[in-house]
């Protein structure tokens, strides 16, 4: 195979992320912090509208960090969205905690406010202690955040909002990332804008990310010597990573733009193609929602589209040196969380089973698109 590869979300360095990096090396600012890292914190709490941001290595490690200062620890429950990466409950088992999974709604595939209601009344009934709540905005389709927040303050449990996938998307102009009590955003190689790999922890607490940042730096205690009184951790951000984060945070309108534009480009060749008695459906955005478009997904029900599932497409893609993937695989069907509670129905279950995340690069060009598009027209001729 020559055919040179289309990835399904590939990095998109701009004009002046060198620039950046270039100072850094010419004020020998290497070392993890320094004035990039502040400068790319203070970028960040503007863009999202939030007065705290904490920059750190990663988006993992920005939720784990959120559940500290929460007070997670063994015995206790965090209820979090199960259609999803992993990597949105793996820290709650960092914690020794155990995370109890709630099933996603069909309208934005985020969790279901109703299965997490029932999730708080049924385990409190059991004399669980719960003490946070994960949505995930999913492909940069927010969360119906207001629902999640009325359930949450009902039962006086905090929200941290996953948000990895979704900066630059809005709810009601609210900006993803600004709806919970702590909120983690990633950088990581793949995601809408990338430090490489990093992340960062944002919060209106001062309080709060003070710790985290203190944490996220050995936790060493105020002393000329090395003193510690807390478990720390080596999570934050490198100065010249986050060089490449501002110069990226430039660029993020353009990039929003650009996978929006992507999305458009699908929707109107699976219009004519459901013209031809097809039913290729997508993520759609309700009122007032706004979403960065993160990746391009559609739901392909072989029953509705003549035999042809998510498979037949990915596989055809593949054929022609083209990424596609199916939707996250729900984790309360994870082998590694199969002991877990879960709350809801089968709407995650058959989003994965039915749904494929398409070529959905900034950067993708016309020519990407023909072959997209030729590979396609081959599975639906
Ligand atoms: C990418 C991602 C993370 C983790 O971010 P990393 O920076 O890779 O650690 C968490 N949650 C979701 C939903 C993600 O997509």
């Amino acid at each position: 195979m020559n055919k040179k590869k289309i990835w399904l979300s590939s990095p998109h360095i701009g004009s002046s992320e060198l620039r950046y990096v270039q100072e850094a090396f010419e004020t020998n600012w290497i070392a993890p912090l320094g004035p990039h890292v502040n400068g790319f914190e203070e970028d960040i709490q503007n863009r999202v509208g939030v007065n705290h941001a904490a920059a750190l290595s990663s988006g993992t490690s920005a939720l784990h960090l959120a559940l500290i200062p929460l007070g997670v620890e063994s015995e206790d429950e965090v209820l979090c969205q199960s259609f999803t990466f992993s990597a949105s409950a793996n820290p709650i088992v960092y914690q020794g905690a155990t995370p109890v999974f709630i099933d996603s709604e069909s309208d934005t595939w985020n969790m279901d406010p109703s299965a997490l209601e029932d999730a708080i009344v049924s385990r409190q009934a059991l004399g669980k202690r719960i003490k946070a709540i994960i949505p995930v905005h999913l492909y940069g389709m927010p969360a119906k955040m207001d629902e999640i927040k009325f359930v949450a303050e009902k039962y006086g449990i905090p929200i941290i909002e996953d948000a990895a996938e979704a900066l630059g998307s809005t709810l009601f102009d609210k900006n993803c990332g600004a709806f919970g009590e702590f909120a983690a955003l990633s950088f990581n190689g793949n995601k809408i804008i990338t430090t490489s790999g990093g992340g960062a922890l944002l919060s209106n607490d001062e309080g709060a990310i003070q710790k985290a940042r203190f944490l996220a730096t050995q936790a060493r205690d105020a002393a000329p010597h090395y003193q510690h009184s807390h478990i720390g951790y080596n999570y934050r951000l490198s100065n010249v990573l986050a060089g490449i984060g501002r110069g990226q945070m430039e660029a993020l309108n353009d990039r929003v733009q650009a996978r929006r534009a992507n999305f458009n480009r699908y929707k109107e060749y699976f219009a004519s193609v459901n013209s031809r008695g097809y039913k290729i459906e997508f993520q759609e955005e309700l009122e007032g929602y706004f979403s960065n478009r993160w990746l391009t997904c559609i739901l392909v029900d072989p029953e509705l589209n003549k035999g042809i599932s998510r498979e037949s497409i990915r596989l055809a893609l593949e054929r022609e040196n083209i990424e596609a993937r199916p939707l996250w695989k729900p984790m309360h069907m994870q082998p590694i969380f199969k002991g877990s509670p879960f709350f809801g129905g089968k709407v995650a279950e058959k989003l994965f089973e039915i749904g494929l995340c398409l070529p959905s690069g900034s950067n993708l060009t016309d020519q990407d698109f023909d072959r997209i598009f030729n590979s396609l027209d081959s599975v639906f001729s």
